[in-house]
């Protein structure tokens, strides 16, 4: 990518592939990251659209927008690229088939602004593979053409239907639904046979992926008898009737739609699961996650951090916040000495790794309840020190603390959010252990959902939604209402999937570990059993 000069910014014409987001190029991603202004069209996937609050403009280009419409936008990028920005402009496919790529440049050209194109995958080569089609063929296919079934009728260089009837290869029809009677006939008029083999590719590698295997002389019929919804491409040609088995490979989860709504920044690990078995993700954050109104409790527990013998994290975001706290204000992980590691759950100790450090105690379940009894069962008797010993290091740090504190009552640090259960303090202080809290994050309800998400909701789109912790169901019953029937809740726990039920939408799954993992293979047993 050339680096934007100082005073003028840039505007990058990204291709987004055919409509999975993980098809979009790694330096269309990266264009994407940096910009400022992002304007889509209305075919772009919505997972490449959504961003931190704030962080950047997002227009979507209605789909058939009016010209008059265009050179609006047109003016607009225009415009924020001459006052610095850097912008992308991300058309569906490859920007230079069948999306005016000129007319774009051309008004980038007039406004001064440098441009930069980022080709895209488009949709001929998309659905010919998810078809198992090959374009070429050494046999059958020298060529291949990609051809409007579309034609503006003023056209200055109109189809030449005698010499695409005759063309050599494969002919890969956009926009052709609405008038493939017109352009079959018009083949067929020209001596292509009518027992030419097509593929109608519609909504490919989307969760919506159709085919429909025909002939050139049966498709306006079978069309008929079958509709197929755009976007779609025909494919025709020898090629096209090749392969026919498009489910050679089943993905456990092709053609689900699932919208994932953990906080943003923290869904993609899920979402690339998900969307390796097959499914299509789709993002809605239910919560958003933000630094504690006041670090002062915090700052001054990490003072004294030596004085706790356990150091408590119920969430990957309390490791989080917490120690880059630590960081920030110059300490490093030495500070944390003999302090004892306790995780609520894998997640939590594996955020813990990433700082290199190892959680001392696990729960058998993930929940407060268990943490709360594990950590009475491992902090030791100061009567006996081999009582609930984990270990030689567990009998040093007590040695140790008793030397330096008279008081014999073991000392917890919880590190939490804003809100929570009081289950682990109230059960941890039930048991004569001290108890302090810190906050370290906020977490706040995200009020409205992305329009595009409602809309997909409302009209039976999305199969499924994970809901990761009792926050993001409260939520999202506050922000869905009973639209949240339309799909089927996947529920991350038995303390979640209570949440759900007593307020009346009991989740259709319950993960067994309680992981994001975990919900990930409870779509997928779910889904075996439908
Ligand atoms: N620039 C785009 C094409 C835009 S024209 C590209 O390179 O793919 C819009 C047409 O593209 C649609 O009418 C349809 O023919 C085709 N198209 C776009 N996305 C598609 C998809 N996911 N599956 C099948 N056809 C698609």
């Amino acid at each position: 990518m050339n680096s934007p000069s100082q005073s003028t910014g840039c505007v990058y014409i990204v291709g987004a592939g055919p409509g999975d987001p993980d098809l979009l190029t790694l330096k269309g991603w990266r264009c994407l990251e940096q910009a400022e202004l992002i304007v889509a069209d209305a075919l772009v996937h919505p997972a490449l659209l959504i961003w931190p609050p704030g962080e950047k403009q997002v227009i979507v280009l209605p789909c058939h927008a009016e010209a008059s419409q265009r050179a609006a936008v047109c003016r607009q990028i225009g415009e924020a690229a001459r006052a610095g920005k850097t912008v992308v402009r991300l058309k569906g496919g490859d920007p230079g088939v069948f999306a005016r790529l000129h007319e774009e440049l051309e008004a980038f050209r007039r406004a001064g602004v440098p441009c930069e194109i980022v080709p895209g995958v488009t949709a001929a080569a998309a659905a010919a593979a998810l078809t198992g089609i090959s374009l070429t063929d050494a046999a059958r296919a020298s060529a291949v053409a990609l051809v409007t079934g579309h034609e503006r009728r003023e056209k200055k260089v109109p189809l030449d239907y005698a010499q695409l009837a005759s063309f050599p290869g494969t002919l890969v029809f956009y926009m052709g639904i609405a008038r493939a009677g017109e352009w079959s006939r018009a083949l067929l008029a020209h001596g292509r046979s009518a027992e030419t083999p097509v593929a109608v590719v519609s909504r490919a590698t989307t969760a919506g992926q159709a085919v429909l295997r025909s002939t050139l002389g049966r498709l306006v019929e079978d069309l008929e008898r079958r509709p197929i919804s755009p976007p779609a491409v025909v494919i025709v040609g020898e090629v096209a009737g090749l392969i026919a088995d498009e489910s050679r490979h089943p993905l456990p989860l092709a053609g689900v739609r699932v919208l994932v709504t953990r906080p943003e920044g923290q869904s993609a690990a899920m979402a690339q699961r998900l969307s390796a078995l097959g499914a299509e993700v789709w993002h809605q954050p239910a919560i958003e996650i933000g630094q504690p109104d006041d670090w002062r409790p915090v700052d001054d527990a990490l003072q004294r951090i030596e004085q706790f013998d356990w150091l408590v994290f119920s969430s990957p975001n309390g490791v989080r916040y917490f120690l880059e706290r630590l960081l920030a204000r110059g300490g490093d992980l030495r500070r944390l000495g003999p302090t004892r590691l306790a995780a609520i759950g894998p997640g939590t100790a594996a955020e813990l790794r990433r700082y290199h450090l190892a959680a001392d105690l696990l729960p058998e379940e993930f929940c407060a309840e268990s943490l709360a009894s594990a950590l009475i069962a491992a902090i030791p008797d100061k009567s006996d020190s081999r009582k609930g010993d984990l270990g030689p290091r567990a009998a040093e740090t007590v040695e140790t603390q008793s030397a330096g504190r008279p008081s014999a009552a073991p000392r917890v640090l919880l590190v939490r959010a804003s809100r929570g259960r009081d289950v682990l303090a109230e059960q941890l202080r039930a048991a004569g252990v001290e108890v302090e809290q810190v906050v370290a994050y906020r977490s706040t309800d995200v009020a409205t959902p992305e329009p595009r998400n409602r809309a997909a909701l409302e009209a039976g789109k999305i199969d499924w939604i994970t809901v990761s912790s009792s926050a993001v169901a409260r939520s999202l019953i506050k922000m869905f209402g009973p639209l949240l029937r339309r799909a089927r809740l996947v529920s991350i726990s038995p303390i979640t999937s209570k949440v759900l039920i007593e307020s009346g939408f009991p989740p259709a799954a319950e993960a067994a570990e309680y992981t994001p993992t975990g919900m990930v293979e409870a779509i997928v047993a779910a889904e075996k059993r439908l």
